[in-house]
């Protein structure tokens, strides 16, 4: 399919203005002279935040709203966040904030569990996404994982959060308005769209299989950012087949082995389509091993000094 609004096959390493896909939202990616590989791995000694009692640990018990397995001893785990931003007996701060227990092991991270406990992690995921989705007053469900203190981990031990919201939040709302514009003026799926198109390009990918695109994002705003896109038009995680979670955990466990091995801090968050809306499910990884200057909060534009096209080349081994 033809995208005559997308931008052209970048080249050399020039810095560049690159507009997102189908959104008013600006980068610069601005090569950093010399990069190298190891050029942001600065946080060997503070990835682990270092150690302070663990509540996640096996012995927790709290109250489970789900683990698997149902009975006996656990390996995911999830309960009521101790400290929650939101909660349901709040008319003030209503909502819920869950914690997802990955593992019952401190010392091991998402990229080290089997691909059946990182299943069995996207089950719960799926299960509290539907539980949660249908609670009164709830509009909205994120989920996400904080991996490192530069992403917001306050624990070391290996967890994803969620929060269930009483309104939809703007960004996403921003978002799905763009996706609704792009398809009224071109009639398709902007995801759909920019899969084929970057996979035309095939400098940014990083991962394929008959299910599933791993692209570094041609506008990427993180350092090494990648979006895990299910080729088949799907809005919301909870309906992807078995063997699209088969292929987002072999993906995933291979970016954050990647990340984990250079100590890099990460987040990764579920982008859901709205209940009403028939839009595309992407998994977005964002690594945060840059700090946003005056530049970044004063217009919004992000300078990234690591060009997706390098991004891709890493994540493949291939520098
Ligand atoms: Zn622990
Ligand atoms: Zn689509």
């Amino acid at each position: 399919m033809p995208q005559p609004h997308l931008p052209s096959a970048p080249s050399g390493v020039e810095n560049q203005l690159r507009k997102h896909y189908f959104l008013e939202r600006y980068v610069i990616i601005a090569p950093k002279r010399g990069l190298r590989p190891d050029s942001f791995n600065r946080h060997d000694a503070a990835h682990k935040v270092p150690g302070q009692e663990c509540h996640l640990c096996a012995d927790n018990h709290e109250k489970a709203l789900y683990q698997h397995p149902a009975s006996g001893k656990w390996q995911v785990k999830v309960v009521v966040n101790k400290y929650p931003a939101l909660s349901l007996d709040n008319p003030e701060a209503y909502g819920r904030h869950e914690l997802i227990i990955e593992t019952p092991d401190h010392d091991r991270e998402f990229s080290e569990l089997s691909h059946t406990e990182q299943l069995n992690v996207f089950a719960a995921y799926r299960h509290r996404l539907n539980a949660l989705s249908a609670i009164e007053g709830i509009r909205y469900v994120q989920i996400w994982k904080n991996d490192g203190p530069l992403a917001g981990a306050s624990v070391a031990h290996a967890h994803s959060q969620i929060l269930a919201l009483p309104l939809i939040p703007p960004t996403v709302e921003a978002e799905s308005t763009a996706l609704d514009r792009y398809r009224s003026i071109h009639g398709s799926c902007a995801v759909c769209d920019l899969s084929s198109w970057e996979e035309d390009q095939g400098v940014r990918v990083i991962y394929s299989d008959k299910h599933l695109l791993v692209i570094a994002p041609y506008a990427a705003t993180a350092p090494f950012g990648a979006w895990l896109i299910p080729r088949r038009h799907e809005g919301n995680f909870s309906n992807l087949t078995a063997g699209e979670l088969d292929s987002i955990a072999t993906a995933l466990g291979k970016l954050a082995a990647r990340l984990d091995a250079s100590s890099m801090s990460f987040n990764w968050f579920l982008v859901n389509s709205l209940a009403h809306e028939d839009h595309h499910f992407v998994l977005k990884v964002e690594p945060r091993d840059t700090t946003w200057g005056g530049a970044e909060l004063g217009t919004g534009i992000i300078i990234n000094p690591v060009p997706p096209e390098y991004a891709a080349l890493w994540y493949k081994g291939k520098v």
